[in-house]
């Protein structure tokens, strides 16, 4: 594999999960699982997270099979993160039923010398310090720096998520999060303030309006896959970062990574927990990326 490799931070997490139509607990999540999952097929992921000592060997065998490096992946005596949501009937809206910190309460990232170099650096869903944490561990290098984000920091942790963003090339995050981020609701708007926060690119994640990415260049717009049925849309954010960062650490254009990010979010939704993300393959993705190249509007 030619990709360089991406150091990503995140949670790792036993979720509940409530949709419309059924429920199910005791599945393996967490954004750095689903990044891990929808990156590690194209480039060597590096990991960097916490596990308690319930987590089950099936979450184990996920990484072991899709990080290329888990050297820094931390097995504390004490319980995983465990996160409980209920999805709306519109699919748009979530409610968190809880968020059991665990092992996460305590969990100080310590990255080994061999991660300290990772030209691409993912800093997932996660608290704001934890990533600063991870950035200020990074030899003093050339790097691209790609942040995602939640609401939850934007309301709890803005000067800390502040910090981060000085310090970010590229922000990911959803309609919604740039409006609380900014106050503004146009799109094209709300990311070029974002961008005098300090990341150069932003990519304004829509649902399934597709996704929109800022830069100095102007705006992009890429659409989606079509699918069928949403069974879960748990994680759909954090695939479509790993299908973004691992276009990029593969060499290929902003808009190329906008459109694999698309691509690889909707293997996510059709399945439940991590299910949908084990058809990604390099000939799903591309079969998927040429239909979301034709819904999309490049100048
Ligand atoms: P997404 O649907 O892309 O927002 O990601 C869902 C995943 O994020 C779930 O598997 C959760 O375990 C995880 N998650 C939910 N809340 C948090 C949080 N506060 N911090 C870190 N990860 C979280």
């Amino acid at each position: 594999m030619s990709a360089k490799p991406i150091l990503t931070v995140g949670s790792i997490a036993i979720d509940w999960l409530e949709v419309p139509d059924g429920r199910k607990g005791e599945v393996i999540g967490g954004s750095a699982t689903y990044f891990t999952m929808s990156a590690g097929r194209f480039s060597p992921v590096h990991v960097v997270g916490v596990v308690g000592s319930d987590f089950p060997q099936q979450g184990m065998d996920i990484y072991h099979e899709y990080a290329a490096n888990t050297v820094d992946l931390q097995t504390k005596d004490g319980d995983t993160f465990r996160w409980g949501g209920r999805y709306h009937a519109d699919w748009e809206r979530r409610t968190t039923l809880y968020t059991e910190l665990g092992v996460f309460e305590s969990f100080s990232p310590e990255l080994s010398t061999e991660n300290r170099a990772c030209p691409f650096v993912c800093l997932g869903n996660i608290q704001p310090a934890l990533q600063l944490s991870v950035l200020n561990q990074l030899e003093n290098r050339e790097r691209l720096v790609i942040s995602d984000t939640m609401n939850l920091w934007i309301e709890t942790t803005r000067d800390d998520l502040l910090q981060v963003l000085l310090k970010t090339d590229i922000l990911l995050l959803n309609e919604n999060e740039a409006h609380l981020l900014t106050g503004v609701r146009e799109i094209v708007d709300a990311a070029n303030q974002i961008r005098s926060m300090g990341p150069g690119t932003v990519v304004v994640k829509q649902g399934s309006s597709g996704a929109t990415l800022v830069d100095d260049s102007g705006a992009v717009h890429a659409g989606v896959y079509p699918i069928e049925k949403i069974v879960d849309p748990t994680g759909a954010g954090d695939s479509f970062a790993g299908g973004f960062v691992a276009a990029l650490a593969n060499g290929r254009s902003m808009k190329s990574a906008l459109v694999a990010g698309s691509a690889t979010a909707s293997f996510c939704v059709e399945g439940f927990g991590t299910e949908g993300i084990l058809r990604l393959t390099e000939e799903t993705l591309q079969a998927r990326m040429d239909v979301v190249t034709d819904k999309s509007e490049f100048a």
